[in-house]
């Protein structure tokens, strides 16, 4: 058996950040599989495993056709022994005994069911599943001590637990088009994540803030967000300052302007109409600051129960200042795994650091200089990938 020459061309390309992953493909019914692994993995703080199980499928998903034999996958790269048992027992039986025993675990279901909450990490939910926990009901019920995001994230579990469409994405565009351009005329923003791959759902939106002023960007999320809250358009909101000091990242050190790098992690309030249609907050409330009074007719709400009138929705800000805006607008649109895989290049291939803030050429020592995502890429010797094809 001969590989076919697509199959081919793939196999040279090791790394993910070298292919073209689009959304859509062929190979969902060992993608799927081979992911819930990779889940469990990271469940288990097994990242070494859960990466290797994600990197198989996303080869997978970069296939033109259809598996339908292991010989199919000859000369194929990142396909460990573990992965190819798991897909060749699909191959076979149509499914796979880890798997679907993995799947029905009651350790994964209530690992997934408690890091579901937004503010909950692996850690905690570990702690809470050995304590006799299994649900956000359960949690509920307990007499567990919750922070501030862990008690936003089960008030609204619901309503963050279900998908966010691109109707609401655009919606919370205009919000935020509109926030920002009240506290900073001319500063941009930037749809980001999934949405920007893309997607059609997310579990949450993403958006990127720059002003092409370098500077001028400087202590604006404070603002962005104040003009939310005085709208009543934030249900939670948690802003972080310097985050770069606190990765891992090491050697890209960046300029001293790096401590400027802001993010908010939020919860909005999006009014939705009748027809669940998504429906911006902001335009509804016009001319009511102070918001929540006064807005659908009809009878009063439940005590401690939220009017139905809108969805609690995850929103993720990040402001960069304009120098860096190309790193950060590659580092925050994803995947995850391509994001790893850059750098993985970066380091392995090119001798060099790359982080959402910068790239630090180690041999040359020095930091190499872009405005944009092309130019990025061609400074690490890859052929430009557009966001809709970063879906490893
Ligand atoms: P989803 O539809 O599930 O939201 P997504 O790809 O948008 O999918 P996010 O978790 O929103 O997933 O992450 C978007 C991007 O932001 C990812 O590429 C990730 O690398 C980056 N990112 C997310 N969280 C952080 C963080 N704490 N620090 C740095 N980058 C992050
Ligand atoms: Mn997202
Ligand atoms: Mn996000």
């Amino acid at each position: 058996h001969t590989p076919s020459p697509v199959i081919s061309a793939v196999s040279a390309k090791s790394y993910a950040c070298q292919r073209r992953t689009p959304l859509k493909h062929h190979n969902l019914f060992l993608t799927e599989p081979l992911e819930l692994l990779a889940e469990n993995a990271e469940l288990g703080e097994n990242e070494g495993r859960s990466v290797a199980f994600r990197r198989a499928a996303a080869i997978l998903k970069t296939l033109p056709l259809a598996v339908k034999r292991m010989e199919d996958l000859q000369g194929l790269p990142c396909l460990g022994d573990h992965s190819l048992r798991v897909v060749k027992e699909i191959l076979e039986y149509g499914s796979s005994q880890e798997v679907e025993s993995t799947r029905h675990s009651e350790q994964f279901q209530a690992m997934k069911a408690l890091t579901g909450i937004f503010g909950v990490g692996v850690k905690t939910a570990d702690r809470w599943f050995r304590e006799g926990l299994r649900c956000p009901a359960d949690v509920a019920k307990s007499e567990q001590r919750l922070n501030s995001s862990q008690q936003a994230g089960l008030l609204h579990h619901e309503d963050l637990s279900q998908h966010v469409s691109r109707a609401e994405a655009d919606a919370i565009g205009q919000i935020v088009e509109r926030a920002v351009q009240e506290v900073l005329p001319g500063a941009h923003i930037t749809l980001i994540g999934g949405f920007r791959r893309g997607k059609e759902t997310g579990h949450d939106v993403d958006f990127l803030i720059t002003h092409p002023e370098e500077g001028k960007e400087e202590g604006l999320m404070p603002k962005v967000v104040q003009w939310l809250e005085t709208q009543d358009l934030l249900l939670y909101q948690k802003t972080t300052r310097n985050s770069y000091l606190e990765s891992k990242e090491g050697p890209a050190r960046p300029p001293n302007n790096m401590d400027r790098f802001e993010r908010c992690f939020s919860i909005f309030k999006l009014e939705r109409r009748a027809s669940g249609e998504a429906h911006s907050s902001a335009q509804a409330t016009e001319g009511e600051p102070g918001g929540g009074e006064g807005r659908a007719p009809g009878p009063e709400p439940l005590p401690q129960r939220r009017p139905a009138g809108w969805k609690a929705v995850r929103v993720d800000l990040v402001v960069s200042p304009f120098s860096q805006f190309g790193f950060a607008l590659l580092g925050w649109t994803g995947s995850k795994l391509f994001e790893r895989e850059l750098r993985r290049w970066a380091g392995r291939e090119k001798n060099m650091s790359l982080s959402s803030h910068a790239l630090y050429d180690n041999s040359k020592g020095c930091y190499l200089r872009a405005s944009t995502e092309e130019e990025i890429f061609s400074h690490l010797g890859l052929d430009y990938i557009p966001p809709c094809d970063r879906n490893a």
